[in-house]
């Protein structure tokens, strides 16, 4: 089990990522497949945003992922399932080439058993060669050990192999113990081999179950901690004016986007409506009275923002809309962000302070203090805000 940041999920350890923990390697499946979600409810989990699902996701929500401490379970928990990869494992005492498939006490064919068979499972996982095979395609599998050598004998399938040689990738050589035919792991490194259209990640991390799909691309032989062999496409986007408040947020949930058709004339109909939505547990009892907590008209003036905001068609027209959005607070100025909890300070803020010094010099000058959460509990010190923008 290891311990990582949620930040980390969105760089570094998404899904199809291999995790190289305290008991050899792991991929990490999709999230579907994780079962973080297991006995929670997903929607609790939902980051509202209307902007980037619709085209650029093509449809897909957004999930934040659960922390121990939210769902209250000991930080050594596992909340988020993996699925040790690769499969194969080299014994380095014995240089042996093997892969565990008994679920009996032996790791290395040539070492001495284990007390038990998670002992050895261990074992073998520690022992993970460091060789995968990929494809541009997006395929992941073990390289095939066996078949990559062109053996003697007919039907020639060796258990294991003999791992001959040690440094460089061209000293080594892997031989098939029965006929004894090998292969310069030099070579076998430097040429293409068939894909096997294996997606690790989408394979369910309690089963033994693969994932295969049809591939022409030509796999290579890459390390597993090369730093190419998974690159990270991420989205990004800022929610911006009008939908940027606080009740924008609830009721971008997506239970009650779909009662916003048509919009609500009352807050009384519209709280029903959302009751009914609390009963069938697609809305929390929390969330149903911070909406409560708001006048009729910032209701249905948000349910008509959120109805009538524009959609970007692609991401250059994303951040079009959020350079202009910026572009105007920083010559209008923002007004508080309604914080969550009443007594907070504001999410979100620009306000328009003169600065004495500035206006003393020149009149026309005025400065623009920014101000973000994170910077909310030295808000009271003003040379700790952040950032200024001279108008
Ligand atoms: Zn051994
Ligand atoms: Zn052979
Ligand atoms: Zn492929």
């Amino acid at each position: 089990m290891s311990q990582i940041r949620r930040s980390q999920f969105i760089t570094t350890y998404g899904p199809g990522a291999i995790l190289e923990g305290k008991n050899g390697p792991r991929i990490i499946p999709s999230v579907q497949l994780s079962q973080v979600y297991a006995g929670r409810k997903v929607l609790d989990f939902e980051i509202t945003d209307q902007r980037l699902p619709r085209n650029i996701l093509g449809g897909a929500g957004i999930l934040r992922l659960p922390s121990n401490a939210e769902v209250r379970e000991p930080e050594i928990k596992e909340i988020y399932k993996t699925k040790r990869f690769p499969a194969w494992s080299l014994c380095t005492r014995h240089h042996i080439l093997y892969r565990k498939y008994q679920n009996d006490n032996q790791a290395c064919p040539k070492c001495p058993p284990l007390p038990n068979p998670s002992a050895a499972w261990n074992r073998a996982s520690q022992q993970a060669i460091r060789f995968v095979r990929a494809c541009p395609s997006g395929h992941l599998d073990d390289v095939e050990w066996v078949k990559i050598i062109h053996h003697k004998q007919p039907h020639c399938n060796p258990d294991y192999l003999n791992w001959q040689g040690s440094g460089a990738l061209r000293n080594i050589d892997i031989e098939c113990p029965h006929c004894l035919a090998s292969i310069n792991l030099g070579l076998a490194y430097s040429r293409d081999w068939p894909c096997s259209g294996r997606f690790p990640e989408l394979e369910d991390p309690t089963t033994n179950l693969q994932q295969h799909e049809n591939c022409s691309e030509k796999a290579r032989i890459l390390q597993r901690g090369a730093a190419n062999l998974r690159i990270c496409e991420v989205q990004t986007a800022l929610t911006i004016p009008k939908c940027d408040t606080n009740l924008h947020n609830l009721l971008s949930t997506s239970s009650i986007l779909a009662r916003l058709h048509p919009l609500p004339t009352s807050k009384s109909d519209f709280l029903d409506g959302l009751q009914f939505l609390e009963k069938q547990g697609l809305l929390t009892h929390t969330m149903l009275e911070q909406i409560s907590g708001y006048s009729e008209t910032e209701i249905l003036g948000a349910c008509a923002d959120i109805v009538q905001a524009k959609i970007p068609k692609n991401a250059y027209e994303m951040r079009q809309d959020e350079f202009h959005a910026l572009k105007d607070a920083a010559t209008h100025g923002h007004p508080p962000v309604k914080p969550n909890r009443p007594g907070d300070p504001p999410l979100f803020e620009i306000l328009r302070t003169i600065d004495l010094c500035v206006a003393k010099r020149t009149h026309s000058k005025s400065r623009w203090v920014w101000r973000t959460k994170a910077m909310s509990k030295s808000a009271s010190c003003p040379a700790a805000w952040i950032e200024s923008v001279t108008a």
